[in-house]
């Protein structure tokens, strides 16, 4: 036997090679350090619910599991699921989807890799407004596609306009994002605003991709209506992306799915049929039962996301330096920090140091003059973290 040693070239390929690695990691592990040596750290990173998943979804998914319900399901989910998110459409949204044209994956951050994969390739522009969720830039590049950032402000409420929109259209445009209730600003558009933006992609021809995960996280009267449903034409060009993460708490589940139209859910089905199969058996009854169960959780959840984000609100605009416009949806507020003199990375990083408080950096989210604060986590917390970012401020601004 002859053993060559060989320097191995790893070569990666090209689209992982253009990834970058999450930004927020490198301050999660440090919080998380800090918190294992017993520091007392105050997060305001979490980006899931400080709740439990109700007791009655959980009860559905062990009895699944102690029945036997453990083998391989379709691909695209069960049919009971599908169509329980299809009558979950007609019945909150008043959209008429076919089962078909569901489809169920692990999570939604799954499902908007989906579509994204199902829908761009190279040649291919992605309409995407910053402050955007930080995976989907990656995601088009995944794709081979070239993802178009459009900035937006607190100006304007984070919010995308009729004009920005047309500018960024090219005839290479494939697919907009929107995201609204938005992580990580917490902005809600108007029923008339997100008719407005869908209106001219059905003029252009232009694709929807809407994430609708935070739809029933919504606060002082904020209303969701989605894109899809202002007219039929409406309905062809946008994909729902949505999840059971948020609003039922179950992120460790992952299970999301998207409503399509047809030709993209058949798509989207083979290539998960060829790369994740289904999403797990005993979970996707867990979410049968979400649906089709009680909601009164979300009723108690609300009223104390909204008396955090009330308190949390006021409390940052009392801050030297900061300034944040109110948040109507999500759990995520978004203040400003450029009049502390400093960038959102130095800022979260000093903040950690100094006052052992955990801040996501607005540049993940394509913001360098932001912070992202979620209030998942308790009144006491909230109250203690903020007393700290306080002090920490008016080191730096007088
Ligand atoms: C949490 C989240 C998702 C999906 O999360 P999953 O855990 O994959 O279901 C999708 N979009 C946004 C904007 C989110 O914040």
């Amino acid at each position: 036997m002859l053993f060559v040693s060989i320097n191995m070239n790893y070569k990666i390929s090209r689209r992982a090679a253009a990834l970058s690695p999450s930004l927020t990691l490198a301050i999660d592990s440090k919080a998380k350090q800090m918190k294992a040596e017993g520091q007392d750290v105050v997060g305001f990173g979490a980006g899931e619910p400080d709740f439990d998943t109700p007791q009655h979804i959980k009860d559905a998914a062990a009895k699944a599991l102690a029945a036997g319900f453990t083998k391989y399901t379709p691909a695209a989910g069960i049919p009971e699921l599908r169509q329980a998110i299809a009558d979950k459409h007609k019945r909150d949204n008043n959209l008429t989807y076919k089962p078909s044209q569901i489809i169920v994956s692990c999570g939604g951050k799954h499902s908007c890799y989906n579509v994204i994969i199902a829908t761009c390739e190279e040649g291919d522009e992605v309409i995407i407004p910053a402050p955007y969720w930080l995976s989907y830039p990656e995601m088009v590049k995944l794709a081979g596609a070239t993802p178009v950032i459009v900035q937006t402000t607190d100006r304007t409420e984070f919010k995308l306009t009729p004009e920005a929109l047309r500018q960024a259209i090219t005839p290479k445009t494939r697919l907009l994002v929107l995201n609204s209730p938005s992580n990580p600003t917490g902005t809600v558009y108007t029923p008339e605003e997100i008719k407005a933006l869908g209106d001219i992609c059905v003029e252009k021809g232009v694709l929807i991709m809407s994430d609708e995960i935070y739809e029933h996280l919504l606060y002082d009267g904020a209303t969701h209506r989605s894109v899809a449903s202002f007219s039929p034409a409406h309905l062809e060009h946008t994909i729902i992306v949505h999840g059971f993460a948020k609003a039922w708490s179950m992120t460790g589940w992952r299970l999301g799915w998207c409503a399509a139209p047809e030709p993209i859910a058949k798509a989207i089905d083979a290539i998960q049929s060829h790369s994740t199969s289904n999403p797990t058996s005993f979970a996707q009854k867990g979410a049968v039962a979400a649906l089709t169960g009680p909601q009164d959780h979300l009723k108690t959840w609300l009223a104390e996301f909204d008396k955090r984000r009330l308190f949390a609100w006021k409390k940052l605009n009392s801050i030297p330096g900061i300034s944040c416009v109110n948040a109507k949806g999500a759990f995520y507020l978004f203040p400003n920090i450029s009049r502390t003199g400093l960038k959102s990375t130095e800022f979260c990083a000093r903040l950690l140091e100094s006052e052992k408080v955990a801040a996501v950096p607005g540049i993940a989210f394509g913001a360098d003059d932001y912070i992202r604060l979620s209030y998942a986590t308790s009144l006491a917390n909230i109250e203690k973290g903020l007393e700290r970012l306080e002090r920490f401020c008016r080191t730096l601004v007088r």
